[in-house]
């Protein structure tokens, strides 16, 4: 079994990452939340292959999760995490406390202008500028590294760029392609909320972003109809609550486009039993 070092405090994950780095080794950052599963495997796989010392964070973090949200109840197990981690060739886990990460609460917040005005910014208020601090806090401690983010959270991915971007932060964002299960079902440690039933259900929400992209891919230019599209398929799931959004967008900037052209986004959104599930595919329209 390969070792894994456990970092509990800001100041040993940060010693770790500047002694790897002034022995010329590079450094890989992959952000979790816990609860791993083969999607966040698949960043951990990549950033295995693509840098010399490859470290996992995995802190729930309150600044993210609202009020009434699953913050208490969401799934854990760091020794199961770590065995995962070492596995697959991690250096290091750094699994600080909510007291080693948040001393006193932050007086710092985020704010990423329209991309924050839109989809889950309007959903969940505040949660993607608890995302920012977070994802700041961790390039401050870790440092020069490459950053590895799925697109399962698009949104999240697209504000992390932009951190790293407008802050000149010193790390290079590699977003991964969604690791899905064989009938469609975006990876998410809130399948685990799932019961049997409503996971035979849940990949209606892929079924939904599949027949959108197929109705763009056909031609089709006009937003309204592509989420038409994407109603009718979700509506056909009974066990199917709540449906936040379903919509299309683009890619970078999630703004709402129309007519449909260039690099584009469909997203969805939707409650499902206890879960609230999220997913998007890429679609590209080439300019005429
Ligand atoms: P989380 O623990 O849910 O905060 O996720 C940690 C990282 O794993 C984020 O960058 C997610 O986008 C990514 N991730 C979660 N699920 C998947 C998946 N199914 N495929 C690829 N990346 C994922």
């Amino acid at each position: 079994m390969r070792e894994v070092t456990v970092l509990g405090t800001v100041a040993a994950a940060r010693a770790f990452c500047e002694a790897a780095r002034a022995g010329g080794a590079t450094v890989g950052l992959v952000p979790t939340m816990g609860a791993l599963h083969a999607g966040h495997l698949g960043l951990l796989r990549r950033s295995v292959a693509e840098t010399d010392v490859a470290v996992v964070s995995v802190f729930v973090n309150p600044l993210q999760f609202g009020a009434g949200e699953d913050l208490a109840a969401y799934p854990g197990g760091l020794r199961s995490d770590a065995a995962l981690c070492a596995a697959e060739g991690a250096a290091a886990v750094f699994a600080p406390t909510t007291a080693e990460m948040y001393p006193a609460p932050p007086a710092v917040s985020l704010d990423f202008g329209g991309l924050s005005a839109v989809l889950e910014g309007v959903l969940r208020p505040g949660h993607l500028g608890g995302v920012g601090v977070v994802v700041a806090k961790l390039f401050a401690i870790i440092g020069a590294c490459r950053a590895y983010f799925g697109e399962k959270d698009w949104q999240q991915l697209a504000v992390v760029r932009r951190l790293a971007a407008d802050l000149s932060l010193p790390v290079d964002v590699v977003g991964c392609a969604t690791v899905r299960e064989a009938d469609g079902l975006a990876l998410s440690s809130r399948n685990a909320y799932l019961s049997p039933a409503e996971r035979a259900a849940a990949p209606v929400l892929h079924r939904a972003l599949c027949s959108g992209a197929e109705r763009i891919e056909a031609g089709e230019r006009r937003a309204a109809a592509v989420e038409a599209a994407m109603a009718r398929v979700l509506a056909t799931e009974p066990l199917l609550g709540r449906v936040d959004y379903a919509t299309v967008a683009a890619a970078d900037t999630l703004q709402p486009l129309d007519p449909l052209a260039g690099e584009l986004r469909l997203l969805v959104a939707a409650h499902l039993g206890a879960a609230r599930l999220i997913d998007n595919i890429g679609v590209t329209v080439a300019s005429a």
